[in-house]
This record gives structure tokens, C-alpha cells and sequence, in this order.
């Protein structure tokens, strides 16, 4: 099947690089494949600005070349044979085809160079492993070992062979995620497989490092909640030490989905939140502290993610935000959270004036600034200059307060110190 209509179809600027591509291949004398996902959501005619290419051939020579002919930069992967060539917006993957031998289920395969078909069927599904060529004898005709188009129409997710989850069981919650996001079936076999690898607890044999990278990618996805969901009812969510989903569990993933719908249309200026890691506070919320350190701990979460998973545990503090406290004090309560455990708590509380508390926290208080500086303290002559911080913030706890507000008031203020 040739796709050139929806070739056709794609942003000018990506039908250009593509071009280029298969142009600079066919100078250089390799052979190349646009592979993987993005030739999955082309047939969707979903956006992708990720182009996985497959070279029958030495990936790193070509990523060189290809690096030179559009004038941009590239990395290399020398341990991994792989390349990564930027070409803003776009980013392009290159790797060798490769085949691969599992020796231990679970763990990485061995790998060794072979042609475009080997490549493909070490894939995690069909429709994952169909590729374009992008060779001008036969550009953008697609190569479809494994029924993957058929599959794609069928809406279908299928393994390729047996023992696909068993090999290597982050397919298990790789699965998963594209059949929500697509809102695709299991076939009856594949469903089969990816229980009896369920069975088998082959989710325990993967390193926790892989399984953290592939449950990161499952909550980032653009319905946490759909994907949560189906993960309890699939595998449960025993490998992350939490028990089977309960309705009180989802009436909180619920609000926190609300919360953070909340946070983009009040404050659509502050930074965008890691809606992930607010989803799996509320995954933990039944965790006791000790065991959600030990599991955060084996999984490798980065030290600012295993930060925010912790603080989340601080709930107490909401029995001091629902009441009627100044602002100052909201202030000193919220400022060392980091707005996704913010976020967590505005989820977690019934109480309007907790809600409040926070929403003017991150409205007002977070953006207070005082107008002087240590500098004009010194012009007053306020020694020594250890005390300043103090006398700042005292300053601007009452400014917090209201209680003075212009840079003069403040100025009087800080007289008062002399
Ligand atoms: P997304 O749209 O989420 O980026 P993707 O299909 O591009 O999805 P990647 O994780 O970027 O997914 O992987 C690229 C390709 O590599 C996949 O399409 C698939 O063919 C292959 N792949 C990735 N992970 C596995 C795996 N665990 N087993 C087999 N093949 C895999």
C-alpha cells in the first residue's frame, strides 16, 4: 500500500524533512524506514513530531550524514548504536536494524545488527511495527509484516507472538496505555497472554527502573484517570505496593483531576504542573509513609519527584488551613511545597477555607514581593547585617497581612528597627 495521500496530508514542514531524508539516504547509499509510532498515528492522522527511523546499515554513519545535510545538531548513542538528530520542531531517531535474543525473561535482550524485517518483529505490538520506506524506489510505500494496518482498522492491539509479555513484561503496561489512548480492544489472544503473564507476577522480573518509566509514561497520558482505571482492573496495582482500587481511591482521583482542571483556569501563567506525579500522591494517599519510601526508593524516582512524594504525606497541615488564619501564616504553612503537593491538598480537603486559603496562596501571597531590599536597610543604617533577613521578613509578613502596602510604608517600617 502506498500512502501518499496522507503524505500529502502532513504539515509541510515535516513532508520537507522527510523528503530531505529519503534524498540524503539516497545519496549516501542507505537504506531507510520510517518506523514505530509515528507511522502508527499517520494512518490515524494523529500529530507525532517523533520520527523513529530504522537504517539497514550503520545508523551512526548515516545520523552523521544526515546531521550535515540539514545543517543541524545530533547526538550519539555509541552504547545503544543510536542517534538522535534535532530538526526543530522534529526529532529524529535513527538506530541500526536489529534483531533480538532473550535469554532471560524480564531482562534487556542481547542484540546484534540484521535487516528492517528482524527489526520489526522484535516490536511490542502490530500496530507498532509497521514502517514506510523512505528509499525512492518505492517511497512512502508501507511495509506491514504483522497485519498492524489491519489491526489499526480493526482497532485492535496484538501482540506479535506467545511469549511477547513474558520477554518482557513492561509490554504489560505498554499495552494498556495504547489501548486506552486509542480506546482499542485487546485481541481475545492477547488478552489471554497479558493475563497469564499477570498470573505469573512477570511484572515483579522487570527492573523497577523500567517499570518506573513506563508507569511515568501511563500517567502522563492525556486521561490519567481512564488509564488508572483499567490498570487496577488489569494487573492491580500490586507491583506498586498499593491494594485494588476502592470507590473513596476514585471519588479522590476524581477531585484531583478537578483540582488540577482548576489550577489551568485560574492561574493559566504559573508553570505547568507534573499532572502525573499529583495522580500517583493519590495512588500512595493509603500508603504509609515508611513502605511508600521503600517502594519510591527501589523504583528510583529522581530526587525532586521522590521530594514531592514524601511532602504529600505532610496532610496534617490541612487541619490548619481550614480555619480562619492570616495570611502570613497560610504563607508560612504553603511556601516550601511545591505547587503539585499544593495541588494534592487543594484535592484532598472539603474545607472551603482551606480551599481559599490555598487559592489566595497561590493568587496573591506567592506572587508578594517587598519593594526594598537589604541594600536600602543598610542606607538607613541598620547594623548588623545578619539581622536583615529577619527584619525583611518581618516586613513582609506584615505586608502579607496587608498592613502596610507601599514601598514608603515599608521604608517606615524597617525604620523602626534602627
Ligand atoms: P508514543 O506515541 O507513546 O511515543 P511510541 O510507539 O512512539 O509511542 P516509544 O516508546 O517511543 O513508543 O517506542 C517507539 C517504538 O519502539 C514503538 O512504536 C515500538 O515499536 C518499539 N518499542 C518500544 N518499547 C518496546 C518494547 N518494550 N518492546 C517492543 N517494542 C518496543
Amino acid at each position: 500500500m502506498n500512502l501518499k495521500i496522507k503524505f500529502s496530508k502532513l504539515p509541510s514542514s515535516l513532508q520537507n524533512l522527510i523528503k530531505v531524508v529519503c534524498e540524503c539516504a539516497q545519496r549516501s547509499n542507505f537504506k531507510v524506514y520510517l518506523v514505530g509510532g509515528i507511522v502508527r498515528d499517520l494512518i490515524l492522522e494523529k500529530p507525532n513530531f517523533d520520527l523513529d527511523i530504522v537504517v539497514e546499515g550503520d545508523a551512526l554513519k548515516f545520523s552523521e550524514v544526515l546531521s550535515e545535510y540539514l545543517g543541524v545538531g545530533f547526538r550519539r548513542h555509541h552504547s545503544f548504536g543510536t542517534a538522535t538528530v534535532f530538526s526543530s520542531p522534529y526529532r529524529i531517531d535513527l538506530a541500526t536494524a536489529r534483531k533480538e535474543f532473550y535469554f532471560k525473561k524480564g531482562a534487556l535482550p542481547k542484540v546484534e545488527p540484521s535487516n528492517l524485517f528482524d527489526d520489526l518483529k522484535r516490536r511490542d505490538f502490530t500496530i507498532n511495527s509497521l514502517a514506510l520506506s523512505l528509499n525512492k524506489s518505492n517511497f512512502f510505500k508501507l511495509i506491514d509484516y504483522f497485519g498492524g494496518f489491519s489491526d489499526l482498522k480493526k482497532k485492535v492491539i496484538r501482540v506479535l507472538h506467545k511469549d511477547s509479555f513474558l520477554e518482557d513484561p513492561t509490554r504489560i503496561l505498554r499495552a494498556i496505555r495504547f489501548k486506552e489512548r486509542f480506546n482499542f480492544k485487546f485481541s481475545y489472544s492477547t488478552y489471554k497472554y497479558l493475563k497469564e503473564a499477570v498470573r505469573a507476577e512477570a511484572l515483579g522480573w522487570v527492573s523497577f527502573h523500567r517499570l518506573r518509566d513506563e508507569l511515568k509514561l501511563l500517567l502522563e497520558e492525556e486521561e490519567p484517570f481512564r488509564m488508572i482505571k483499567a490498570l487496577n482492573r488489569i494487573t492491580g496495582l500490586y507491583f506498586l505496593g498499593i491494594e485494588p482500587l476502592e470507590k473513596e481511591d476514585y471519588s479522590l482521583l476524581r477531585k484531583v483531576k478537578k483540582a488540577i482542571n482548576w489550577y489551568k483556569e485560574n492561574f493559566p501563567h504559573k508553570r505547568e504542573l507534573d499532572e502525573w506525579i499529583i495522580y500517583l500522591m493519590a495512588l500512595f494517599r493509603k500508603v504509609p509513609l515508611k513502605k511508600m519510601k521503600n517502594i519510591i526508593d527501589k523504583f528510583g524516582f529522581r530526587r525532586g519527584d521522590r521530594i514531592r512524594l514524601i511532602t504529600s504525606k505532610k496532610v496534617k497541615v490541612l487541619d490548619k488551613l481550614s480555619k480562619n488564619i492570616a495570611p502570613s501564616r497560610v504563607y508560612k504553612i504553603l511556601e516550601s511545597f511545591s505547587f503539585e503537593v499544593i495541588i494534592f491538598f487543594y484535592s484532598l480537603t472539603d474545607s472551603k477555607l482551606a480551599k481559599n486559603n490555598i487559592q489566595n496562596f497561590l493568587g496573591k501571597f506567592n506572587q508578594m514581593r517587598l519593594a526594598i531590599r537589604g541594600k536600602d536597610l543598610e542606607n538607613l543604617g541598620i547594623k548588623p547585617q545578619a539581622i536583615y533577613g529577619k527584619i525583611l521578613k518581618r516586613i513582609f509578613n506584615k505586608k502579607l497581612n496587608g498592613k502596610i502596602i507601599s514601598k514608603e510604608e515599608e521604608l517606615k517600617e524597617a525604620r523602626r528597627f534602627l
